[in-house]
């Protein structure tokens, strides 16, 4: 097993540097961290002390109903080696797929970590809640271990110091809560109304805004949240304030179709279906990977880290994910 799932706080420095991430890389990342809260390179030294020190709390992670695509966004992110870092810095005591432990021993990880207390909760996918099965038990359509998501959620959620919802799925739904529904998926902050949640969404989510909000919840405790729980460190532009073919949105030059010249010329993709100019998410400053972000690429952002993006309705009753904007 690649990642030191449950070895505690101790040794993280040797760990990593036995697979190569040295300090240096390390100071690398967390300036990069420093930068993407929007602090200068001073407060990169900062970063790296919130993420090493004795004290700092343990995590868990929950996958409820989802893809995994938001660990996917960490596990596979090159230079340097983000996941690396973020897997063995924060002390991850728990997280279904990458831990090396199965069964009563991975139930036994949790649950401790739980009765100790002083833990972050990270939590990824949405909470089915309709009941089923012979018993007709809520939550039934997902359960982990013999409980349902929904049990395990609001026992990790009700003794976490606080919990970050990592992926729109769990922020709002996703694709979980998508109509029909079947399976009545919730986001996690609404089944707790009136309880603070860090929602840092995205389909996927960017790995550095995870870290950020955690270091953030490190250093200076809560960060600002807009008026749907995201912080608005990260997510307090839209996608089209920074985007490098908004020059050509004001001219309007809009290129009428996917790898035409005009799309490779860098016009504005609004009438393929982009959402940017609705959508709070800073994927054109930090960018994947740090190299590159779909609107860059040629495809139209598809207002991922807005509640409700898949099938919500927009200003004209269209859903958001398939309205016509070619008449825009
Ligand atoms: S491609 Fe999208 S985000 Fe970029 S300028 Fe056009 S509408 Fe705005
Ligand atoms: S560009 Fe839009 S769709 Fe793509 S990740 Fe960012 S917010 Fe989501």
């Amino acid at each position: 097993m690649k990642f030191s799932v449950g070895h505690g706080k101790e040794g993280a420095v040797e760990r990593l540097e036995k697979r190569g991430v040295s300090r240096r890389d390390f100071m690398k990342f967390c300036g990069t961290v420093a930068a993407v809260m929007g602090m200068g390179p001073a407060f990169a030294p900062k970063v790296a002390e919130a993420l090493t020190a004795d004290n700092r709390p343990d995590v868990i992670w929950l996958h409820n109903a989802e893809c995994t695509g938001c660990s996917e966004s960490i596990l596979r992110t090159v230079e340097p080696y983000i996941d690396a870092l973020i897997l063995d810095y924060i002390s991850l005591n728990y997280h279904e797929t990458i831990m090396a432990a199965a069964g009563h021993a991975a139930e036994k990880a949790l649950w401790d970590t739980v009765n100790a207390g002083n833990f972050v909760a990270v939590i990824e996918g949405g909470v089915p809640t309709a009941p089923a099965g012979t018993a007709n038990e809520a939550g039934a359509y997902g359960k982990v271990g013999g409980h349902t998501m929904l049990e395990t959620t609001t026992k990790v959620v009700n003794a976490a110091s606080a919990t970050i919802t990592y992926g729109t799925c769990a922020s709002y739904g996703g694709v979980q809560k998508a109509a029909p529904n079947p399976t009545a998926a919730k986001g996690v902050g609404e089944l707790f109304p009136g309880k603070a949640f860090i929602n840092v969404p995205g389909c996927p989510p960017n790995p550095y805004n995870l870290v950020g909000t955690i270091v953030h919840f490190l250093t200076k405790g809560m960060p600002d949240l807009d008026d749907v729980g995201r912080p608005t460190l990260f997510f307090g532009e839209t996608v089209h304030d920074n985007c490098p073919r908004q020059e050509h949105f004001d001219m309007d030059e809009f290129a009428p179709s996917f790898g035409s010249e005009e799309a490779r010329k860098g016009w504005c993709l609004r009438k393929l279906g982009c959402r940017g100019p609705e959508t709070f998410n800073n994927c054109p400053k930090v960018t994947f990977n740090q190299y590159n972000w779909p609107v860059q690429s040629g495809h139209p952002c598809i207002g991922c880290s807005q509640p409700d993006f898949w099938d919500g309705a927009d200003w004209d009753g269209e859903t958001y994910f398939y309205a016509d904007l070619t008449d825009m």
